[in-house]
């Protein structure tokens, strides 16, 4: 029997095997896809350039992902920050300077954001800490998030760049966003003050070669540990032990067992005895987000020549945010975008033919003609995905975490729960997955010893 079966390759799944290893055990890790990674994958162009179709960026704080990017000896690259960004609003196009080209806002539209942020995060604080208040204030914290920005940032200066640093740490602002949900948002994420001090407020860094290289790497140091293409639908647990399942039969006992799927997906395998109800009806609510990563490849990143950095922000169209994700040694240009949401829903069931116009629509609106014919595109749906149904990350429903997040990462007997969506910090982030990783490789070397 071993010490712990862990099922899931992602960041978590890998990480906890690490460190189990390192102390010891004898640990297996059971991937159902044929690589390791999760939501973090490469994708390869026709020129042999890849492309980083999940989980991509690391920021300010994410000194766990940083600490494993710098034992495999891979470098971090930023933003090329040369250039205006787009932001597109109402219809009309506005550059604004970011980065390196000299500060973009006036002092006054710098202090009103400070103010800003400073009283979101007050308010975050509060939720956090008050549940009598936030419980009083409930219908006023479900106004539109939008319309509280309007209200409470003067300059349109600031209200543009607020958006534009709470989309780098948070993925794009929906148009149905509440108060609510920013402030959950605040208090699982980077400090976005943080954010906006350095760098011009998008302190984000991609790894050399893809942060899959990261996992590639995991893998390669934990060897025949890791076993792909090993789909689990079924534990049968006990007081002592358990028994992992595989779809062809195979049956591995464990002493411990460690789920590293979002909350619903590990609802879908079969547990015997079955699990206790308030569990399962709790990831009932944490429903997955819904997101298309796309990129337009061009022959060269003609945004530069206009003096744009690639990066833009919209309030409408099919895909409203792009980046410049072009690699160092590629001489053609690599626009990034994301179908988000009700988009993502109703064009996931389109041809992609549809979706890359659709894209290129969006992007002719910000960029103009100029933008109008890529010579490749590559995307992945990630709801389409049976093994992460869904992505970024889980969308918890308001409360849903304040009341039960913490108590969901509970074991359960000698089950164990990870991932990015059980961690109280940087929750839906691969920070968040290594993080809870390192968490529940500590909660069963405990019980193993
Ligand atoms: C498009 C996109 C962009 C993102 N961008 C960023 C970003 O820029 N920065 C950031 O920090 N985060 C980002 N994220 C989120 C980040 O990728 C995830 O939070 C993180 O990778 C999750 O790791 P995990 O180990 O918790 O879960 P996963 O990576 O989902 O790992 C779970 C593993 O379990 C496996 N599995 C599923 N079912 C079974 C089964 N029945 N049997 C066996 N194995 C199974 C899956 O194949 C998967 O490998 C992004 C995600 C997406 C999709």
């Amino acid at each position: 029997m071993r010490d712990c079966a862990i099922i899931g390759g992602g960041f978590a799944g890998l990480t906890a095997a690490l460190d189990l290893v390192k102390r010891g055990l004898d640990v297996v890790v059971l991937e159902a896809r044929d690589r390791v990674g999760g939501r973090v994958e490469n994708g390869v162009l026709d020129d042999g350039q890849y492309v980083e179709l999940g989980g991509q960026w690391i920021g300010a704080g994410h000194d766990a992902v940083k600490e494993l990017v710098d034992r495999y000896g891979l470098h971090t690259v930023g933003l090329p920050n040369k250039g205006n960004l787009v932001v597109r609003l109402r219809g009309q196009n506005l550059e604004v300077p970011s980065g390196d080209d000299g500060p973009a806002l006036s002092p006054f539209e710098v202090s009103d954001l400070g103010q800003g942020l400073l009283r979101l995060r007050r308010l975050a604080q509060r939720l956090r800490d008050d549940p009598a208040w936030s419980a009083s204030n409930d219908a006023w914290l479900r106004q539109d998030l939008r319309r509280w920005i309007q209200t409470n940032l003067r300059t349109q200066g600031a209200q543009l760049r607020f958006i534009e640093v709470y989309s780098a740490a948070f993925g794009p602002m929906s148009r149905t966003a509440t108060l609510l949900e920013g402030l959950h948002q605040v208090n699982s994420g980077p400090d976005l003050e943080s954010m906006l001090a350095s760098n011009g407020g998008l302190n984000q860094r991609r790894v050399e070669g893809g942060m899959f290289e990261v996992c590639r790497a995991m893998a390669a140091d934990l060897g025949d540990v890791v076993r792909t293409s090993s789909v689990v639908d079924r534990i049968e647990h006990g007081e002592r032990s358990a028994t992992v399942v595989l779809t062809d039969g195979t049956r591995i006992e464990a002493r411990q067992v460690i789920t590293t799927l979002p909350p619903r997906l590990a609802m879908k395998m079969t547990y015997d005895p079955p699990l206790p109800q308030w569990r399962t009806e709790t990831a009932a609510k944490v429903a997955a987000g819904n997101v298309i990563k796309a990129f337009l490849v061009y022959e060269k990143p003609f945004w530069r020549d206009l003096g744009l950095s690639g990066q833009s922000s919209a309030d409408e169209g099919s895909v409203r945010v792009t980046f410049d994700t072009t690699t160092g040694d590629d001489e053609r240009g690599l626009l990034m975008g994301f179908f988000e949401g009700a988009d993502a829903d109703s064009l996931s069931k389109r041809s992609i033919t549809l979706r890359q116009r659709s894209f290129v629509d969006s992007v002719v609106r910000t960029f103009g003609d100029v933008a109008a014919k890529p010579i490749d595109y590559i995307e992945r749906d990630w709801s389409a995905e049976p093994f992460t149904a869904g992505c970024h990350g889980a969308h918890f429903a308001p409360g849903v975490w304040t009341t039960n997040g913490p108590v969901l990462a509970e074991p359960e007997g000698v089950l164990h729960w990870a991932g990015a969506e059980y961690s109280g910090r940087f929750n839906g982030y691969m920070e968040g997955a290594v993080r809870s990783g390192l968490d529940v490789a500590a909660a069963v070397a405990r019980n193993c010893a």
